[in-house]
């Protein structure tokens, strides 16, 4: 990796353009801050010499990686070699020459044109179309789904409806403190990931913002960073952080209470945990002047009143004096950006219906197939087939399924039509919003023949 020195060529010199200035911009940064931990270069690097190396750096561009809600600004893709990126983030690019969608209508293959023809006629046939998916997607596409649904009256739903909904619905209320993820990396002395693994779900999370790195006040980085793990397992997290707080599943309830009351100086109600680990992690967290919580689904699932969550934080805010925050993790790079564009438009995260062009509240997708409230299902970057409990996702095969996707799924397989699309923040640019709130601009890396979902919408809201 050539991360040690700063390298300008001579082409963007003195370039006044926005494209050129970003490039820039982005090197400075990485070479201030050079990424760590679990990062590949993929392919195996060879040996370049000088003057391959010019051209090398005329020729590398700078994208985002779109493996996770991370969104990964640094990864650069110079000829063959994509640099910085981590296993899960190279499958995504790699992923441009594996298992791609081809445009069918029924069991007939067709051009996308035909197909799209095809989809607006079913959506303007349905008496109640639900439109599902978009958090693979970028905001301008998902603005299009959004726009979509109002005119056709349809149902709008995500993935958050089954996992982080409920976290992020308390951030944007304001009822649940969040910060970004560069506060804390520059500040935190002690995080706590909770039902969460992101050594193996967010593999470059630790190295570049939650545990390893050095920052503006924690300058020792994980030297003077406490971190926690709460899980059901000894997760490969819990073997970075040391610190493992194993409990029964289903106890995470009990346990926030029984902090809450330790941090309250009362007697707690333990569940059946490690006392002595419990009581560490009280003391760390009363010790601590800045600590984040980071929510994975292992708590999601198995929390039953979110408002828990805020006591124990408003607790230690107010007893401690310490700032303490929440950061859900989560999983696809763009969903934070799809449940904030609904909430803007609508006050609710997710399970929204239109109305006459008004949107309620509507249902999540499961109660949807499960109480067969649609007729029609247009998917966007899903596979509910595979994510959804069959016994609800198997009623797709009883409705005309449209799919737009890069490549083939179990969903697909079942749909009357599928679209093929290009990859997002691989094959096509645009923007996403990081799992802390923080808008990030995608940049396309590789040139394409398939239309991007932004385009496929574009020209279904021109037909229905
Ligand atoms: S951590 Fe996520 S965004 Fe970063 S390189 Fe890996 S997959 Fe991509």
């Amino acid at each position: 990796m050539r991360s040690d020195k700063l390298f300008v060529p001579p082409v963007l010199v003195g370039a006044a353009c926005g494209a050129a200035v970003r490039v820039l911009e982005r090197r400075r940064r990485r070479c201030v801050a050079p990424s760590s931990g679990v990062c590949v270069v993929a392919p195996a690097a060879r040996a370049i010499n000088e003057s391959e190396k010019w051209q090398c750096e005329e020729e590398s561009s700078m994208p985002t990686c779109p493996g996770c809600a991370c969104l990964c600004e640094d990864i650069e893709i110079a000829g063959a070699e994509i640099r910085n990126v981590c296993r899960k983030g190279f499958g995504i690019f790699r992923s441009r020459q594996k298992s791609r969608l081809s445009a069918m209508v029924a069991d007939g293959v067709t051009d996308v044109d035909a197909a799209i023809e095809k989809a607006a006629e079913i959506l303007c046939e349905a008496r109640s179309p639900v439109i599902y998916g978009l958090d693979n997607s970028t905001c301008e596409a998902q603005k299009l789904g959004l726009e979509l649904a109002r005119k056709l009256n349809a149902f709008v739903d995500d993935t958050s409806s089954v996992c982080q909904g409920v976290v992020l619905e308390a951030i944007y209320k304001g009822r649940l403190p969040s910060c970004t993820l560069d506060a804390v990396r520059d500040n935190a002395d002690l995080v706590i990931f909770w039902g969460a693994d992101p050594a193996s779900s967010h593999p470059r999370h630790l190295s570049k913002y939650s545990f390893f790195p050095r920052g503006k006040k924690i300058q020792r980085g994980y030297e003077e960073r406490k971190a926690f793990c709460i899980d059901v397992r000894h997760s490969p997290t819990a073997e970075v952080c040391k610190n493992l707080v194993k409990i029964p599943v289903g106890a995470d309830t009990a346990l926030i209470n029984a902090l809450t009351s330790i941090i309250e100086g009362k007697t707690p109600q333990l569940p059946e945990v490690d006392r002595r680990a419990v009581f560490e992690l009280a003391a760390a967290m009363r010790r601590a002047e800045f600590v984040t919580i980071f929510t994975g689904l292992g708590l999601v699932y198995s929390l039953e009143d979110v408002s828990l969550l805020e006591s124990l934080l408003r607790t230690l805010t107010e007893r401690h004096g310490c700032e303490a925050y929440v950061i859900p993790m989560v999983g696809h790079f763009n969903m934070r950006g799809m449940t904030q564009l609904l909430f803007e438009e609508t006050s609710l995260p997710n399970k929204v219906k239109f109305e006459g062009g008004v949107a309620r509240g509507g249902a999540s997708m499961t109660d949807i197939l499960h109480e067969g409230l649609a007729d029609a299902a247009l998917i966007i970057g899903s596979d509910p087939l595979s994510s959804l409990p069959f016994v609800a996702a198997r009623r797709l095969l009883e409705m005309k399924t449209i799919t737009i996707d890069p490549h083939v799924t179990p969903t697909t397989e079942i749909s009357t039509v599928r679209i093929p699309c290009a990859i997002s923040g691989v094959e096509c640019g645009g923007h996403a919003v990081r799992m802390d709130g923080v808008e990030v601009t995608l940049e396309k890396a590789f040139d394409t023949e398939f239309l991007s979902d932004e385009e496929i919408l574009k020209r279904l809201l021109d037909r229905v």
